[in-house]
C-alpha cells in the first residue's frame, strides 16, 4: 500500500521523516537527529518503528541512531561508504541496491558531494526521494567531502527524477535559500513566485517542505547551472556547468 509520510521537526530546523506501510505495519524513520521527537511521533500515530534509514554519518542525521534502535530494535540502514561512521549500520547500500519497506521500494542513488558516501532513498512508486543535505528546497548542500563536478553530478542525478517527485530534505533552510537565489537568477519568474509562496509558508508557520522536482528544476539555481542566465550571472557565459556550480555555491557560502 501507498506509504504514509509524516514530518517530524528536530533540532533547530533539522527533517526526520516517517515512512510507514500499512499493510506490513512497517515503519522507517529517515535521518532521525534525536530520538524522542521521533518516537513521540510514531507513538502518537501507533507506528511501531522497524528501520532507520540514514542518507549520510553528519550527527545531525544519525544522533538518534542508537536510542532507537535500543528502544525499538530497528534495523539500520545506510551508506556502505561510510559503514564506520554511521551508529549502529545493520545494512550497508550501494548505488542501485534496492531497500523495501513492507510491499515498497526505494532505490539507492549514490550522490556524493556534501559527504563522500552521502546516498538518496527514491520511492518511484510513492513519488518520493529523501535526499538528505545534497539537494535542498530552492538549494543544495556545502560540499563538506566532495568536489563540484561531483556536486554537480550528483545534483543532476536527483535533477533526473519526474517531475511530480516530491523532494524530501534534511533541513527547512529554503526561505534564506530562496533570498540567495534571487541574486543570481533575476529574471526568472517562476523563482520570484516561489519566493514569495515560501515567505507565505513560513509566516503561517507551515514546513516549506517537501517541494516537487519540477518546481526544483525551475527555481533552484544549483538545478540550473548549465542554463545560460546563470552562466551570465556569476561572469562564466558559456561556461562548463560544473564551473558555473562551482561559482553559485562558492557565492552561496559567501553570503
Ligand atoms: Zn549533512
Ligand atoms: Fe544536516
Amino acid at each position: 500500500m501507498a506509504l504514509e509520510i509524516h514530518l517530524v521537526p528536530c533540532l533547530k530546523d533539522n527533517y526526520a521523516y516517517l515512512l510507514h506501510e500499512p499493510a506490513s505495519g512497517e515503519t522507517a524513520a529517515v535521518d532521525p537527529s534525536e530520538a524522542a521527537p521521533v518516537m513521540k511521533a510514531a507513538a502518537a500515530r501507533g507506528w511501531r518503528l522497524t528501520h532507520i534509514l540514514n542518507t549520510h554519518h553528519h550527527w545531525d542525521h544519525t544522533g538518534g541512531n542508537l536510542a532507537l534502535k535500543d528502544a525499538t530494535g530497528a534495523s539500520i540502514v545506510g551508506p556502505a561508504p561510510d559503514r564506520d561512521r554511521i551508529p549502529g549500520i545493520d545494512v550497508a547500500l550501494d548505488e542501485d541496491d534496492c531497500f523495501r519497506l513492507g510491499d515498497r521500494a526505494a532505490l539507492v542513488l549514490f550522490i556524493p558531494g556534501h559527504t563522500r558516501g552521502h546516498i538518496a532513498f527514491h520511492f518511484a512508486d510513492d513519488q518520493a526521494v529523501f535526499c538528505g543535505d545534497t539537494l535542498f528546497a530552492l538549494g543544495c548542500g556545502r560540499m563538506f567531502e566532495g568536489t563540484a563536478p561531483q556536486m554537480w553530478s550528483s545534483l543532476c542525478k536527483l535533477r533526473a527524477l519526474p517531475g511530480p517527485t516530491r523532494v524530501y530534505c534534511g533541513h527547512e533552510y529554503t526561505q534564506a535559500n530562496a533570498r540567495f537565489a534571487l541574486t543570481v537568477d533575476r529574471d526568472n519568474p517562476d523563482l520570484a513566485a516561489r519566493a514569495l509562496a515560501v515567505d507565505a509558508t513560513r509566516a503561517a508557520g507551515r514546513p516549506t517542505v517537501p517541494s516537487t522536482m519540477a518546481e526544483e528544476r525551475a527555481a533552484n539555481p544549483f538545478l540550473r547551472a548549465d542554463q545560460q542566465a546563470l552562466a551570465d550571472a556569476v561572469g562564466l557565459p558559456g561556461g562548463d556547468p560544473a564551473e558555473v556550480f562551482a561559482a553559485i555555491r562558492q557565492r552561496k557560502d559567501n553570503f
